[in-house]
Order: C-alpha cells, then sequence, then structure tokens
C-alpha cells in the first residue's frame, strides 16, 4: 500500500513508455516543455476536463473524475467515465473509461496502459469489475474499444513499478537516440544526440594524443 505522498500520476506511465528517460526528466527532475503533440492534447482535454456529469435513462456520464489506487500508489483523472446500469443484455452494472485522444491509434502500448491503469483505479475504488475502456480518437473522431485483459494487466502493473523504481531512486536513466526523439517535446533539454562522458573522453584522448 502506497501513501497519496508517493504517488505518481498516470501521465508517468505514458511517459515511461514513450521513453524512461522522458519520465524521469518530467517526473524526476520536473522537467517540461510544451511542442506541437502536447499542445494539441491540451486543447483536447481542456475540452473534456471539467468536473461535471449527466444522466440519460441508464447512463450516467461523469467528467474529470478524479481517480486513484492505494495498491499500485497511482493517481489521476478520467476525462469520462460511464456507468450504465444492468439491463437485459449485460449481467449487472457496468462501468466504463473513455479517454480522448487528439490523434489517432497509437503503435505502442502507452494509451492502453494509461486507460488499464485507470480501469484499476476504479475497479479498486468502486469494487468493481471494469472489462473494457474506449478511446475517442479526435481525428477519426471514433470510438475504439479496449478490452482489459489479463495481459494488459500485467504489463500495467510491471510499467507501474517501474516508474516507482526510477521515481524513489530519484534515477534517471542516459540519453539513447532513437526516432522516437524527433517527436519529444524535451529534445532541446535531454540533448539526446549529445556525447556522452565516455564517447566524449574518447574523443579528446584522440585530440590529445600524439
Ligand atoms: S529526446 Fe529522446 S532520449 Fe531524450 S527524453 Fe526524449 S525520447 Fe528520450
Amino acid at each position: 500500500m502506497y501513501i497519496e505522498d508517493d504517488f505518481i500520476q498516470l501521465s508517468a506511465l505514458q511517459h515511461y513508455v514513450f521513453c524512461p528517460r522522458q519520465c524521469a526528466l518530467i517526473h524526476v527532475e520536473g522537467l517540461w516543455c510544451e511542442n506541437v503533440f502536447t499542445v494539441r492534447g491540451d486543447i483536447l482535454h481542456e475540452k473534456v476536463d471539467t468536473d461535471s456529469f449527466e444522466s440519460r435513462g441508464a447512463l450516467r456520464t461523469v467528467r474529470g473524475l478524479r481517480i486513484h489506487s492505494t495498491r499500485l500508489g497511482i493517481a489521476g483523472r478520467c476525462d469520462v467515465v460511464e456507468f450504465r446500469r444492468a439491463s437485459e443484455s449485460t449481467s449487472g452494472d457496468v462501468v466504463l473509461p473513455v479517454e480522448f485522444k487528439s490523434g489517432q491509434p497509437k503503435d505502442d502500448i502507452s494509451d492502453k496502459v494509461q486507460l488499464c491503469a485507470q480501469a484499476l483505479c476504479l475497479e479498486e475504488m468502486l469494487n468493481t469489475k471494469v472489462e473494457r475502456g474506449d478511446f475517442f480518437y479526435g481525428r477519426t473522431r471514433r470510438r475504439v474499444h479496449v478490452e482489459i485483459n489479463e495481459q494488459l494487466r500485467t504489463q500495467t502493473e510491471e510499467i507501474i513499478s517501474a516508474v516507482h523504481d526510477i521515481v524513489s531512486r530519484k534515477y534517471v536513466p542516459k540519453m539513447r537516440y532513437t526516432v522516437k526523439c524527433r517527436n519529444c517535446s524535451l529534445y532541446d533539454v535531454c540533448q539526446p544526440k549529445a556525447m556522452n562522458e565516455r564517447k566524449l573522453q574518447q574523443y579528446m584522448n584522440t585530440l590529445y594524443t600524439p
């Protein structure tokens, strides 16, 4: 069990999947820079991130719900959570987190991990089972269903442990240039193409060796 002071933000999981160093720069060093991708996401979330709810028939829609898990030590917000009362077609009440994304489905699992972490929080807070989560993608304006299966749960819990590890140890992994760096908002502060100390020393040696 974690105390509130040791909670990590759900956003840290996505940052970790994107790049562990980016995660550490943001959540250990406290650095943050905007780029076109972060601004697009912020604009979309401003539209949905309001504390409000509405009810229509058996469906109750809650926006901006704050969530946490003391078992996993995570906290954050859901863009939307839908609560649907049991009907003839369902075996019980359904709890469904819905996450809004500005772009389109990603190649990596970062979005799915974030959604699964939301599901794990809701399960702990509401003592229920969340079988599915949805994404609403702004670019395609379509909903995509994600099954919260055992494999995704395991991956998500492993990533949560890894983030707790680097945050508790205040460990910042070394830079390593990859194709992802081109889209990274922290490129300028990270300087992933800069020489590391060992390479710099080798270079200096070549300069001063007769
Ligand atoms: S620039 Fe590259 S190595 Fe540095 S934080 Fe971003 S993705 Fe990671």
